[in-house]
């Protein structure tokens, strides 16, 4: 298989060049505004491991920019089939045999933006119900706003003054991973770092934890 390399010149005083996978065989360089193509090539050729590790990121992971009809979509763990059809209004509907309908204006495709925002509901309806249960059960106080936002990897966040967002791409996970992230993102309303008595409220509520954050690290659904 074929790998990209697309190259982001950076417009910021940046001094080195660091590589990041973009989707399976897909990677963008981000140079020094005045590095010369050559050094890019070395910088390349030296991380050739980099390039391998790229690859092994399974197919379906990350979703496409555009979607079609046929992609598979996998929500809360499990594998549907995305079906495109022409409407005057975006919507989805989850069929819950194996087909995700997704209305299109366009017809034919998709953007990975507005099948997320399509998602939005089913994941949030999710999350606030389990948020609810979980803090009780943590013995923790009530929480501020929740939020969604589409990142590309961070799973998700607490403020300080209790507002949590996660990432929209939960949807694509088993349950259980997303409730690892809920009693993550709980847990740090009382210990705002990563200390060991941190993990120890995650392991008390969470024992499974362990699978969930190689599951996410691994981005097995997306
Ligand atoms: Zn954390």
């Amino acid at each position: 298989m074929a790998i990209s390399i697309s190259v982001v010149r950076s417009p910021k005083r940046l001094f080195s060049t660091t590589m990041r996978i973009i989707n399976r065989g897909e990677i963008e360089l981000r140079a020094p505004q005045r590095i010369n193509i050559e050094t890019l090539f070395d910088f390349v050729a030296k991380n050739t491991k980099f390039l391998a590790k790229s690859l092994s990121i399974p197919q379906q992971a990350i979703l496409p920019k555009t979607l079609a009809t046929g992609t598979d979509l996998f929500l809360f763990g499990k594998r549907y089939l995305l079906e495109i059809i022409p409407a005057q209004k975006q919507n989805i509907v989850v069929n819950h045999n194996d087909k995700v309908v997704a209305m299109a204006k366009r017809g034919k495709s998709i953007s990975r933006h507005s099948i997320y925002d399509l998602l939005t509901n089913e994941l949030s309806s999710y999350i606030i119900t389990r948020t609810t249960q979980l803090a009780p059960q943590m013995s923790l106080i009530p929480f501020g706003k929740i939020r969604f936002k589409l990142v590309r990897s961070l799973w998700g966040s607490c403020t300080k003054t209790g507002s949590l967002t996660f990432n929209k791409r939960l949807i694509h996970y088993p349950k259980g991973v997303i409730d690892y992230v809920i009693i993550h993102e709980l847990a740090h309303l009382q210990q705002h770092n990563h200390s060991k008595a941190f993990w120890d409220i995650v392991e008390k509520h969470c024992p499974e934890h362990k699978q969930a954050r190689l599951a996410l690290k691994k981005r097995i659904y997306g």
